[in-house]
């Protein structure tokens, strides 16, 4: 049996950049894994440091866009309709966390969680040599008519109450920052204190190297049982095998919810299912991601290609690929760039998602032993770093970065 500091459940971007903060720290890690670290949803994403998402999924707006957005089967949010009844629990807290006082407050509690991913990223690409993948071009967010405009205005003075820094551009505003696309209606607000990412793989793989140099232990195996004992907490593997941990942090993103419970924590997290599909190209089109409002999809500029990637469909973690939500993306893609052609591949990712859009980064209710680190929703890529800060406060028994109980799991 091994013996170990602290063992890190799950090797995605918020696992990885858990591991090399507490490295830092002198601690021997284990990082659990069956896959190859950073190549499940923190592979596959639109790539943007999102300060400005500062608005949770659920809203008094999405109450009243609900039935048309879960139905209609070109909206840019769907239910998987097989999966209704086991998403009804999550669905109904959804529902709650979409009162305007509840909405208000998630937003008051991400904006704080987001202050400054930027700078956090900033620093940790240095660290890792990853400073060329990390661009400051700011994101944009598109509306292709004029009363889609409007609506994209009032979003933007909602989030203007949070702090937010934004301009709307004119469809000549719009060309001049992205010379390929040309509106004739319409127009686009721009954030200009984004970045993005142009291979969110290679950044993980990056935080990855970084990890193992530092010492880092990977164990290329699943986890299938967590139990405390007098020694430290057990986790137990698909081969039989054990470790013995003084902390164990979960981080395996969507798959986990049956941790917590094995840990005697109720969390309600599902899977918000994305997807992409890329064009292999020379100059992927476009100088930073943009985000097409009215069809939910980032078209984001990564190296050698461009990647077309979002829609949200509800609905548990099936490897089934659903080839409306794919073709979905391929048309909205052409009618910005009627000669993309056909893509060169396509991909399914899940959000860890919970229904108030904040994730759990907490001590479990028994104690600071097993740690929650998971249901970064649709920001988990721009939250990584202080994630890993707020981590490093729970096991050193150091102050955090922020007040932290917005994102404890005594909120179930
Ligand atoms: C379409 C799409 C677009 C997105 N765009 C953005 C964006 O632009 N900006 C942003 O900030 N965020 C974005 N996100 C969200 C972001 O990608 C996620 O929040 C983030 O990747 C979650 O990271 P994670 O480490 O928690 O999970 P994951 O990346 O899913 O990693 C979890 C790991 O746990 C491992 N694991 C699972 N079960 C076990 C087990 N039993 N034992 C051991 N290991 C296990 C898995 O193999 C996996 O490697 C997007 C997501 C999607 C789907």
């Amino acid at each position: 049996m091994i013996k170990t500091d602290v063992v890190i459940l799950g090797g995605g971007v918020i696992g990885l950049t858990i591991a090399l903060k507490m490295l830092n720290t002198g601690r021997e890690i284990i990082l659990l894994d069956p896959e190859e670290p950073g190549t499940g949803t923190s592979y596959g994403n639109a790539g943007t440091i999102a300060e400005y998402a500062v608005l949770p999924v659920g809203s008094p707006e999405i109450i009243k866009k609900l039935p048309s957005l879960l139905f209609n089967k070109n909206s840019p949010i769907s239910v998987k309709r097989t999966e209704i009844l086991s998403l009804a629990p999550w669905l109904i807290r959804f529902l709650y966390q979409s009162m305007p006082k509840q909405a208000a407050k998630n937003a008051q509690a991400i904006t704080d969680l987001l202050a400054n991913s930027r700078l956090r990223w900033e620093e940790l690409a240095d660290q890792i040599n990853g400073k060329s993948l990390l661009n400051r071009n700011g994101n944009i967010y598109l509306y292709k008519t004029d009363s889609s405009y409007e609506s994209g205005l009032k979003d933007i003075n909602n989030r203007k109450k949070y702090g937010l820094n934004a301009e709307m551009l004119n469809p000549s505003e719009l060309n001049k920052l992205e010379p390929n696309l040309n509106f004739s209606e319409g127009g686009a607000s721009y954030f200009p204190d984004g970045a993005y990412m142009s291979d969110p793989g290679k950044m993980t793989k990056l935080l990855l190297d970084a990890s193992v140099k530092k010492g880092c232990q990977v164990i290329k195996k699943e986890a299938n049982r967590i139990d405390r004992t007098s020694e430290g907490v057990k986790v137990t593997l698909a081969d039989k095998s054990e470790i013995i941990t003084k902390h164990l942090v979960i981080a395996a993103g969507a798959y986990s919810k049956k941790f917590a419970k094995q840990a005697g924590d109720y969390i309600p997290l599902d899977a918000e299912r994305g997807y992409h599909v890329e064009y292999d190209m020379k100059d992927p089109l476009l100088n930073r991601p943009c985000c097409s409002a009215e069809n939910g999809f980032y078209m984001s500029p990564m190296t050698g290609r461009l990647r077309v990637v979002g829609t949200v469909e509800l609905g548990g973690l099936s490897p089934e690929i659903s080839r409306h939500r794919v073709s979905h993306l391929e048309k909205g893609a052409l009618s910005f760039f009627p000669d993309l052609g056909k893509p060169s591949r396509e991909w399914l990712g899940f959000r860890p998602s919970i229904p108030d859009s904040k994730p759990v980064i907490s001590q479990s209710s028994k104690g600071n032993d097993i740690i929650y680190a998971f249901g970064h929703g649709h920001i988990g890529l721009t939250l990584a770093p202080v994630t890993a800060e707020i981590v490093e406060s729970i096991i050193t028994k150091s102050k955090p970065p922020l007040p932290i109980s917005e994102f404890s799991v005594q909120r179930f």
